[in-house]
């Protein structure tokens, strides 16, 4: 199956994994005051000459499709749940109204757990039955953590959550339903904390990060985003211009990233996309306007797209942005909102609040004149609307209960809806 994993070195100094501490981060930039993530390495000699001798070496569907990308065993049987091949959609009417003739977005939202942290737990949750995991465990707000309940289910094996009181209760009775043990520390602080502590006295395999300052999450699973590149790319024939992922601790943003670094070492592409981070506070944004060499920290506070909203990004995000002479863009809890009922209401997508940051940060960066009419753009639609739909419910009005005859109905839709019958 021609595997090509070879090991794991940090992001920033490039020194290989120096003992078996892959999810505290490089201990060598942290001493230089950089705290930052590994990632995963390959050697993919053998598959880009299979690649430039015209054969075609992805098979099956999916993100294990592109099994050979990823840090797994050829003999390990993957944790999956049909995760990936999601649609790639034409947005003509919202393009229209924002000014883009070719506005695309990945509707991750298609999923089995409704998120695109379905391709990392699919990855990091088999990389841990395949080390022999007896437990795994994270810290959520929802997504990531429904996505491992649902994955740990599926390979048997236990799964703690940890999470905030604030978080909507429906994603807390998603993370449940999937049988992963949820519990909410009082700060988001203490979750990590505690996390920490179980990983070192339980060996509980951790599939998102915890380590404060931030780095991002399991290097292992990050490279289940890569296939996002790769579906884009083949359905498109090329790479696009741009590519919007929503960022905070920038898991899904490197990860897409590392895809379409890998189009181009195995030969598939010269053309490469800008990463635009979408952003709800701006770190990373306010990083590249100071052009600091790590994550600068803004104020933050809560907001409609819990998910995203940090006040400090990671030096993987940053990496994702420089090496793709990327860009950053903010979107407010107003800008998010009103995104969301324009994709709702003119495309039929009703997508999480975070998700559409994507959009709101295309659309500003429109206006700005830093992307042009027909560039090729691609917004990561990152989960449904489902997740959080009292928050929407706040944007509309009650519905009304109707008295069943034609003049009421006429008063009733023109009162709430201005519709005219
Ligand atoms: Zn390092």
């Amino acid at each position: 199956m021609l595997n090509s994993f070879i090991g794991v070195e940090c992001i920033r100094c490039g020194r290989p994994l120096a003992d078996n501490l892959i999810f505290n981060g490089c201990p060598h930039c942290k001493d230089e005051g950089y705290n930052v993530n590994y990632k995963t390495k390959y050697n993919y000699s053998k598959l880009s000459k299979m690649i430039k001798e015209g054969e075609k070496p992805f098979s099956g569907k999916g993100v294990w499709r592109y099994r050979q990308l990823l840090p797994i065993k050829d003999h390990t049987v993957p944790i999956t749940l049909d995760e990936g091949d999601t649609p790639l959609r034409h947005l003509k009417k919202l393009g229209k109204q924002l000014g883009l003739s070719n506005l695309y977005v990945k509707d991750e939202s298609r999923n089995p757990t409704w998120s695109y942290k379905d391709r990392l737990c699919s990855v990091a949750v088999t990389k841990a039955v395949e080390d022999g995991a007896e437990a795994i465990t994270i810290s959520s707000t929802g997504n990531h953590g429904a996505a491992t309940a649902a994955y740990a289910a599926v390979a048997g094996i236990p799964c703690v959550v940890f999470t905030i009181p604030q978080v909507p209760d429906t994603m807390k009775t998603l993370m449940q339903s999937y049988g992963a043990f949820v519990v909410a520390t009082p700060t988001p602080i203490d979750r990590w904390t505690l996390m920490k502590q179980c990983v070192k006295e339980f060996n509980w395999v951790p599939i998102s990060g915890y380590v404060s300052p931030p780095i991002g999450s399991n290097p292992y699973g990050i490279d289940g985003y890569k296939s996002i590149s790769f579906e884009i790319f083949e359905e498109l024939g090329e790479a696009p211009d741009f590519v919007s992922v929503p960022a905070a601790y920038s898991d899904g943003l490197y990860g897409v990233w590392s895809g379409m670094r890998d189009l181009r070492e195995l030969g598939l592409t010269e053309k490469l996309p800008k990463m635009v981070a979408a952003e709800v506070f701006g770190s990373l944004r306010a990083t590249l306007q100071e052009k600091s060499t790590k994550p600068v920290s803004v104020d933050a506070e809560w907001s409609v797209s819990f998910s995203i909203a940090g006040s400090l990004g990671t030096y993987q995000g940053l990496s994702a942005l420089k090496e793709s002479d990327g860009l950053a863009e903010t979107s407010n809890d107003d800008e998010t909102m009103k995104m969301q009922k324009a994709l709702a209401s003119t495309e039929g997508l009703y997508a999480e609040a975070a998700s559409v940051t994507s959009l709101v940060a295309i659309s500003k960066l429109r206006k700005a004149g830093k992307i042009q009419e027909d560039d090729k753009i691609v917004a990561v639609i990152t989960s449904t609307g489902l997740k959080d739909p009292a928050e929407t419910a706040k944007y509309l009005p009650k519905v009304p209960l109707v008295e069943p005859n034609l003049s009421n109905l006429s008063k009733v839709l023109k009162e709430y809806y201005s519709f005219g019958i």
